[in-house]
């Protein structure tokens, strides 16, 4: 199978286990996730090895309790996912949608409610030692749930994605 039979079986994956259900399903979610990296993974390798290597480090053995989804963030991956449909021809566009799309789904957000106060980017939510924090995609600037600018040096190396148990605690 050549790249663009793969791309074809990754967005069934996508589509199937996501985006054709009614109601929000950890479980499918995450297969979903997990069976289309199956098909582009050795092709991100190459493009993106940096998300390649967050994927194998926070994604992969990721349990499914431990995310936290909401129809926000369905509704948010799904617009990407009709966008990336239509752009098979571009290998490089399509991946970085892709990306966009696990982001989304698996990195806790509110596309809807807030966003970057410095440059209107989207928030994503990561643990940092012993707090949970908002790191905007765009500017990288990082926040406490206050709003309150947190400088990079106190960033911890250990930085990942938040968990849901450490969410519903400052939810
Ligand atoms: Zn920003």
């Amino acid at each position: 199978m050549n790249i663009y039979g793969h791309v074809k079986k990754a967005i069934y994956e996508l589509e199937n286990h996501i985006f054709n259900l009614q109601e929000v399903d950890n479980i499918c979610v995450l297969e979903g996730i997990k069976k289309s990296w199956e098909y582009l993974q050795k092709y991100i390798k190459n493009i993106y090895p940096e998300f390649t290597k967050f994927f194998q480090e926070n994604i992969e053995k990721l349990e499914v309790n431990e995310i936290l989804i909401t129809k926000d963030m369905i509704e948010e991956a799904h617009t990407t996912f009709k966008r990336m449909k239509k752009e098979r021809i571009d290998v490089k566009i399509f991946m970085q949608r892709y990306i966009w799309v696990i982001n989304v789904l698996l990195i806790f957000n509110k596309p809807f409610e807030e966003s970057c106060d410095m440059c209107q980017g989207h928030l994503f939510y990561y643990y940092n030692e012993t707090h949970v924090i908002k790191i905007c995609r765009t500017c990288s600037m990082s926040f406490m749930l206050n709003g309150e600018v947190i400088s990079p040096k106190n960033l911890s190396s250990n930085l990942r994605p938040a968990k849901k148990n450490e969410l519903l605690k400052v939810l």
